[in-house]
């Protein structure tokens, strides 16, 4: 199949629904999805029914409200289109009724709530969210939609981002309105997502418990060879690699996910992915997908493809960048600056709104990364460090100064590049040249938060920048509004963004050690583990601006700062549950085999006459590591013994950081000196160089 009959087959999509529906219950439903118009409860009904008989033509028999539960997973129950017609039961029809596909009831007491819920008050629903088209696979058709509590409560991550988008879009006409955009109807975040993974042999990964369980190693030496050649960044992509990506992007473009760009990353075994940006709520699920159909393609290819942030210790791990803008119905970019930022109010103002929102709320976004994977990855030189900065380029830095300090700012001609062979096209430049190292760098006409780990939903991120920006962004409509004149409102508002968030801003090298001291002084927040960032979630200021948009309560706040609590104490403690499963029952008893033999060998040399003195040294020295194993086994084990864990959530999470990684990090590291010295074929579980090597 052609790529443009291919895409969005499996979607409800406008021209199945075009020639599928009334053209009166069309347009309104488009009205819906295109505008945020609030559905027209008259209509449900005969969408419900066309979308069944399109599912069924698609080969579905049930459906099923998908969600996206505050663990971070997305889930849904299945249900057949299937009903009696009589009472006896003796006919049976298909049947989906409007109800159905609006509203959904499911007992919730098994997704974390956060106290938001206590188990005998079981009772959530979901609701059509009709701006993400459905889809069908594997004979069920997915209907996308926000989570909540019997109370209203929202227990996914989906509805504080509609609440936030619901929120940005008149503060952002206000705007518009002010600078003489009066074409616009409805403002949203635009969001791109790049995602990072791994893929590696499905046997090897069978094989380890590790990655079954934790989605990453928690031992293993270091290959001989990593990343340091630079060799698999854009390199070639292996056959089975590119089969297999070939099928994913088929899988991809068939549920209407725009998948654009791929290729091999930093690390060995590890590639990207980036779509064509979209609305953000769509972007959301779409990322959702993605992720899932990543796991389902590579299992069909004998891989697995693994999410994690840091799948393998010593080699890059993974990331996702979430690229940001804001745009109107009739396709204004916020951010694009156009031949003449000096003159673009909008572009100004919205750059304003972002450095504020970046500066006031850089703990927030530091939060919205924080996940126990994460913190091998941030400041390790390989991605961003725990430090929220702006990068923004030497051009619009200049540019913002100027207008701050009331000189008229000098926009230099871009110049082009030459490279002075005759053959070769002059190539035009852009306006700033790349900053790998930002956290937050404007990337011509979208800002790209990068700090997120590969395996996180993107909603929490977007709906901080959302909420921060529609906050700032209704202060400086109040002043437009009533201000006699708009270009010297606009220079005043930029010269106090630059006055008072200039600290935010950052050009240069962020993994510098000169930038941890600069940050320090400047007053920026250093949240350098997800534990120290989880309390963001419960700040005052944090607090106040998720309700004053209604985006979240405060008790909604409360939950979700729980639940990322017990998420971290949970992760961590599966994970040193599973070591210790890999070192008591896998690695000890091999290293002690091993030991032996060696043992034997040295006395049957002995015996005949040869004593030798390497292999008795090499003896003492694999049987000291397998003394210190146990001692460190010994000690982890202690330590997760759960008369030690301190009772409530905060001092749990405190020991599990303090005292129970240290002890996770001790036992891997003489795990790891024994792997190197031991005979490949006596270790027990595949090491790293088969993982990342062999595919
Ligand atoms: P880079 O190479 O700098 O990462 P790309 O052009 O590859 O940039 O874009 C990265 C991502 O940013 C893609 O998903 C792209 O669709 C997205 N993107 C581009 N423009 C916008 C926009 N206006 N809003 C949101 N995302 C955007
Ligand atoms: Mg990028």
């Amino acid at each position: 199949m052609e790529i443009s009959e291919l895409y969005g087959c499996k979607t409800f999509s406008s021209s199945v629904m075009r020639s599928r529906l009334p053209s009166s219950v069309y347009k309104s439903l488009k009205a819906t999805s295109r505008l945020g118009k609030p559905l027209d409860p008259g209509i449900a009904d005969v969408v419900a029914t066309a979308m069944k008989d399109w599912a069924i033509d698609q080969g579905a028999t049930h459906f099923t409200h998908w969600f996206q539960p505050l663990n971070s997973m997305v889930a849904g129950k299945h249900d057949a289109f299937l009903n009696f017609t009589d009472a006896s039961g003796t006919k049976v029809v298909s049947e989906f009724s409007a109800s159905a596909l609006v509203r959904g009831e499911s007992d919730a007491s098994s997704f974390p709530s956060g106290g938001l819920r206590a188990t005998f008050e079981a009772r959530g629903y979901t609701a059509w969210d009709p701006t993400s088209p459905v889809f069908v696979r594997d004979g069920t058709l997915y209907i996308p939609t926000a989570y909540c509590s019997y109370t209203g409560e929202a227990l996914d991550g989906k509805t504080p981002l509609l609440r936030a988008m619901q929120a940005l879009s008149p503060q952002a006409l206000r705007i518009l309105r002010c600078l003489g955009y009066t074409g616009s109807q409805v403002v949203s975040p635009t969001v791109g997502a790049e995602q990072e993974y791994f893929l590696i042999d499905r046997s090897l990964y069978e094989k380890r418990l590790d990655l079954k369980l934790c989605g990453c190693t928690l031992m293993g030496a270091k290959p001989p060879k990593g990343q340091e050649l630079d060799d698999h960044y854009c390199g070639r992509i292996r056959l089975r690699v590119g089969e297999f990506m070939r099928d994913l992007d088929r899988e991809l473009w068939s549920l209407g996910i725009p998948s654009k760009t791929k290729h091999n990353e930093v690390a060995p075994a590890q590639h990207e992915l980036a779509p064509i940006f979209e609305t953000v709520n769509i972007a959301t699920d779409n990322n959702m997908l993605t992720m899932e159909t990543l796991r389902v393609v590579a299992k069909r290819h004998g891989l697995a493809c693994l999410l994690h942030e840091k799948p393998f210790d010593g080699v890059n791990g993974s990331g996702k960048h979430n690229n940001f803008s804001i745009s109107t119905d009739d396709g204004i970019n916020f951010l694009s600056p156009g031949p003449h930022p000096e003159k673009n109010f909008l572009f100004l103002l919205t750059m304003c709104a972002l450095i504020e929102c970046v500066d006031r709320y850089a703990d927030l976004l530091r939060m919205s990364a924080a996940i126990p994977g994460n913190d091998a990855r941030l400041g390790g030189g390989e991605a961003p460090p725990a430090i929220i900065s702006i990068f923004l380029g030497e051009q619009l830095c200049n540019l913002f100064t100027s207008i701050a300090e009331g000189v008229t700012p000098v926009i230099g001609e871009m110049e082009d590049v030459h490279t002075d062979v005759h053959i070769l096209p002059n190539l035009h430049k852009d306006d700033s040249d790349r900053n790998r190292t930002s956290p937050f760098a404007f990337t011509g006409n979208k800002f790209e938060f990068r700090m997120l780990g590969s395996s996180q939903p993107i909603a929490f991120c977007n709906v901080i920048l959302t909420t921060g920006v529609t906050d700032i962004f209704a202060r400086f409509a109040d002043r437009l509004e009533s201000c006699g004149d708009l270009a010297k409102e606009v220079c005043q508002i930029v010269s106090e963004t630059i006055r008072g968030h200039g600290r935010i801003l950052y050009n240069g090298n962020n993994y510098t050690q000169e930038w941890v001291a600069e940050a320090q002084k400047r007053g920026l927040p250093i949240l350098n583990s997800s534990l120290d960032a989880l309390d963001s979630m419960i700040d005052g200021k944090n607090v106040k601006l998720f309700e004053s948009w209604g985006v979240l309560s405060e008790t909604e706040c409360q939950a979700r700062y729980e639940i990322s609590l017990e998420n971290f104490v949970k992760v961590i403690s599966i994970q040193a549950q599973t070591m210790l499963h890999m070192t008591q029952r896998q690695i000890f008893p091999a290293a002690t085999a091993y030991a032996a033999q060696v043992a034997r060998e040295f006395g049957a040399l002995e015996q005949v006459g040869v004593f030798n003195k390497s292999l008795k040294s090499h003896l003492v020295k694999v049987n000291g590591l397998v003394e210190e194993i146990g001692e460190a086994t010994a000690a982890l084990l202690e330590g997760c013994e759960a008369h030690k864990m301190p009772q409530e959530l905060p001092q749990q999470a405190r020991y599990i950081q303090n005292t129970v990684r240290p002890l996770m990090h001790r036992l891997r590291q003489i795990c790891d000196s024994l792997e190197v010295i031991m005979p490949e074929t006596g270790w027990p579980i595949p090491t790293y160089t088969d993982l990342l090597y062999r595919i």
